[in-house]
């Protein structure tokens, strides 16, 4: 990623101790972030846990309770959003049915006394950018829906913003058009560099899409990093559980390095703020990560973390399997391992079969239990 090989551009919108409440109900708390010029940020989390009340509050459609917003260096807290400089797209695509594709494209730009040829100029300027050059002079009913959204997000840009916000837009989209639309989108931002916040609430579109993901639960951001960094380097157990597929376990720790599940002694690679002797956590292990011996020639060698298991279910996911393998130390979930057609065939992944695995130290990530109500 661009981003990550250049020094880090400056934040072009800073958000600080931002808080929301509707009546008693907190819907953000407390959430600072900060987006950098030209930068693709998606705010990731399931329904409910903010993320479109933060959108709004950018925006100006909300205003927040408490907390800042800064965006190019002027303080936009308390502008209404006619004065902000952004252009939004919604997930209903929003035409105005009675107009054209142009007349559509064309209508934030009519009431900034731009010359008539400058507009039309414009216009198609931005029809060639979404390749809808021949269409116009269509109807948004006449165009099917990935092509109104194209034309929803002409119009956002149609007048320059230095902001683009987007409330999960593709996600009334078919699967295919979805995908199709997605690699565009992100062609499209990169290409003109314009910094862009999407709300989304599919971790497949974040992790794809995204510079950098704002993963947020229960009104609070739980982390913030590259696509990356939250899949490798999970901050907590809910985003290690969000994002991805991922295999937990109850432990206690025996000390900073090792973990006791069940009767087995898990070594584990030392952590920062590491976990004290006694401490009741959560083990936690990526499908992909569980390597089958076998499978692997290296991991023949190994014995740090290797595990009899009985192989259980076999699911067929397509370019993969996905197995659960069974041992007393996980007594409530089968362990699940994710593994190619390929592996799966020469190891011959049946219910029944018996084989060693190894759970790879440095794969292998700890969090501190949940307590039960899902608190922090
Ligand atoms: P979704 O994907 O379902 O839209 P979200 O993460 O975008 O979820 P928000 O729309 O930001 O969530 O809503 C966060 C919480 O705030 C929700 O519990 C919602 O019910 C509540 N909420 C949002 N807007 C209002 C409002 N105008 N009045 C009262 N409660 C609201």
């Amino acid at each position: 990623r661009g981003l990550a090989a250049s020094a880090p551009r400056p934040a072009y919108l800073v958000v600080n101790d931002v808080s929301k409440r509707f009546g008693d109900f907190t819907a953000l708390k407390n959430v600072s972030l900060d987006v950098r010029e030209g930068e693709f940020v998606c705010f990731l989390g399931p329904s409910g846990c903010g993320k479109t009340t933060l959108l709004r509050a950018i925006a100006g459609l909300d205003i927040q309770n408490s907390g800042t917003i800064h965006q190019a260096g002027r303080d936009i807290s308390a502008l209404p959003p006619e004065e902000r400089d952004f252009g939004i797209v919604f997930q209903s695509y929003a035409l105005f049915p009675n107009l054209s594709v142009r007349q559509n494209i064309a209508f934030g730009l009519e009431n900034r006394g731009l010359k008539r040829a400058d507009v039309a100029a414009r216009v198609d300027e931005l029809l060639h950018l979404i390749d809808l050059a021949a269409h116009g002079h269509k109807y948004p009913s006449q165009i099917s829906g990935g092509q109104q959204q194209r034309v929803a997000l002409a119009r956002a840009l149609a007048p320059s913003p230095g902001l683009i916000l987007l409330d999960e837009p593709l996600s009334a989209l078919d699967a295919k058009v979805r995908l199709h639309l997605r690699a565009e989108l992100k062609q499209l931002q990169a290409r003109l560099g314009v910094t862009t916040v999407m709300v989304t609430h599919d971790q497949d579109e974040a992790l794809s899409i995204a510079d950098r993901i704002v993963v947020m639960n229960m009104g609070v951001v739980e982390q913030v990093g590259t696509p990356q960094e939250v899949y490798d380097a999970p901050a907590s157990q809910f985003v290690a559980d969000f994002i991805g597929a991922m295999n937990f376990v109850e432990g206690v720790m025996l000390n900073p390095d090792e973990v006791m599940v069940g009767d087995l002694t898990l070594v584990l690679r030392r952590q920062a703020g590491a976990h004290a002797a006694g401490e009741r956590v959560v083990v936690a292990i990526r499908p992909e990560d569980v390597r089958i011996l076998g499978a692997d020639a290296h991991a023949e060698w190994e014995h740090v973390n290797r595990v009899a298991v009985e192989v259980g279910a076999v699911e067929f996911l397509g370019s993969h399997i996905r197995a659960s393998l069974l041992h007393p130390a996980f007594p409530a979930k089968p362990l699940v391992a994710q593994l190619s057609q390929t592996v799966a065939r020469a190891l011959q992944m049946v219910p029944g079969r018996r084989l060693d695995v190894v759970l790879p130290t440095e794969r292998l990530r700890v969090f501190e239990a949940l307590r039960p109500h899902g608190g922090h």
